[in-house]
């Protein structure tokens, strides 16, 4: 460790050089109101001492150059940056600086460029001057990042006290510090399309969550068990998975993929974000609905179909609801629940499961198999039909019959598709779900039509 000072002005220059990462995996995510930096700023302006930056320092053998990455003080060099170039923060505008003028003794409210405008006050362009000069207490840590973080437990204790201007970092956010990786990388992917889904709309997660990497850890969670292909225990897989460390991008397609068909099946479930209404924007009871959903979906259930969708959507609706009545009388470990109701078992069953260990795999099974139960019994979610394609007797009976009345049969142009050729020819044809196969639409010749391949193609893209 060493400490040190570093004067405005060079921090500039070394950002300007890319040698201060702003956004090491362990960097924490709250973000500053405009009061907070423009009070900075005039900390710096009247000479009042701020606190230590904390950097990691490590050499880039490819950029050959220090890096330092910053363990503490984003928000206060982002701040400065922001003030000299407007650039760096997204969602802040001009920053200013209030000064009581010596000549006028009243109070000028300025942003950087005006202090640079000698003109306004000679005394500002020294102003300015003190600024670029003041020195900022610097602590420098250099090292092997494995070292630091996860061998060294006593290291790792301090990195938790530097980086807690407040509190302490919590388990995850140390989690978060200690892993990167393209699996987590797809992690941040995923936390990025859906913030404001999971935290505006569905209610799932607080803007506190969401700072403290709950979100991010909670879609990796779910990522998981989608590797995994089943529910898993605790956040012991998740470790595992994301030390893992090596994805091929197959795998990590699969996983994306699965993630956002899921995503926009529970969305076609809950069109209108009511999922915020009922008990699954609750974290555990919204793991045990994706990963039903995940394993309907491997098993080839139907999950575009919208009615039935909605459906779907009522009665889980009802459930929620029946169980949120009950809920209010189930505790945890009382026998007294067996009083309540006979019939209600299950439900008692699944409620319990929610109140302790909700992570634990025992309860996570008890959940996901009353759900999955319940939607797969349900009337309303079919399956698609095993078989994809058509046999070419299928397509030697189609071609037959379409040639009975006519030798040039017309392609029945659905879609009235502009490039349609119109006419069908035996080798060009091929044969079409009437009524589409992702939508439960059989692999049977009454559901089968010839079209041109043209029309065939255009009609898969929709
Ligand atoms: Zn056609």
């Amino acid at each position: 460790m060493n400490t040190t000072k570093l004067k405005i002005s060079d921090l500039r220059d070394k950002f300007s050089n890319g040698q201060i990462n702003l956004d090491p995996p362990y960097q924490r995510r709250p973000v500053w109101r405009t009061k907070q930096r423009e009070l900075l700023l005039s900390s710096l302006f009247n000479g009042i001492p701020v606190p230590a930056l904390i950097f990691h320092v490590r050499f880039d053998k490819k950029k050959k150059k220090d890096i330092y990455d910053v363990l503490d003080g984003k928000q206060r060099i982002e701040t400065i940056l922001h003030f000299i170039e407007k650039k760096i923060l997204k969602d802040e505008g001009k920053l200013k600086v209030s000064f009581k003028n010596p000549n006028t003794n009243k109070l000028d409210i300025l942003e950087y460029k005006d202090l640079q405008n000698k003109k306004i006050n000679e005394v500002y362009s020294q102003l300015l001057e003190k600024f670029w000069g003041y020195e900022i207490p610097v602590i420098e840590y250099s090292g092997d990042l494995e070292d630091f973080f996860g061998n060294n437990v006593a290291a790792m204790e301090v990195f938790v006290r530097i980086n807690s201007t407040g509190s302490p970092l919590k388990k995850n956010e140390i989690r978060h510090a200690k892993n990167s990786g393209h699996f987590f990388d797809l992690g941040l992917k995923l936390e990025r399309k859906y913030k404001k889904l999971f935290h505006n709309k569905w209610k799932i997660v607080s803007k506190r969550d969401i700072d403290r990497y709950i979100l991010h850890e909670f879609i990796l969670e779910l990522c998981t068990s989608i590797y995994e292909e089943k529910i898993t225990n605790k956040r012991e897989k998740l470790e595992y998975v994301i030390n893992k460390g090596i994805f091929k991008t197959k795998e990590l397609n699969f996983i994306n993929k699965r993630f956002n068909e899921i995503i926009n099946w529970i969305k076609s479930i809950f069109p209108n974000e009511e999922i915020n209404t009922t008990r699954f924007k609750n974290k555990s009871d919204f793991y045990s609905l994706f990963n039903v959903l995940y394993s309907l979906l491997m098993d080839n259930y139907v999950s575009v179909d919208k009615k039935a969708n909605i459906i779907a959507g009522n009665f889980l609706k009802s459930f929620s609801y029946r169980l949120n009545k009950l809920d209010v009388n189930v505790k945890p470990y009382n026998n007294n629940n067996n009083k309540i109701r006979d019939n209600d078992k299950s439900d008692i069953d699944y409620l319990i499961s929610t109140k302790h260990s909700t992570d634990n795999i025992k309860q996570r099974t008890i959940r996901h198999n009353y759900i999955l139960s319940l939607l797969k019994d349900g009337f309303f979610i079919k399956k698609k039909d095993k078989k994809r394609n058509f046999s070419t007797n299928v397509k030697n009976i189609l071609w037959f019959e379409a040639t009975q009345k006519t030798s040039k049969p017309k392609c029945p142009r659905p879609f009235n598709y502009k490039n349609c050729k119109n006419f069908l020819t035996y080798d060009d044809s091929q044969i079409d779900h009437n009524f589409p196969w992702a939508k439960g639409g059989p692999t049977k010749l009454h559901n089968a039509q010839l079209l041109c391949s043209v029309c065939n193609k255009s009609k898969g893209r929709k």
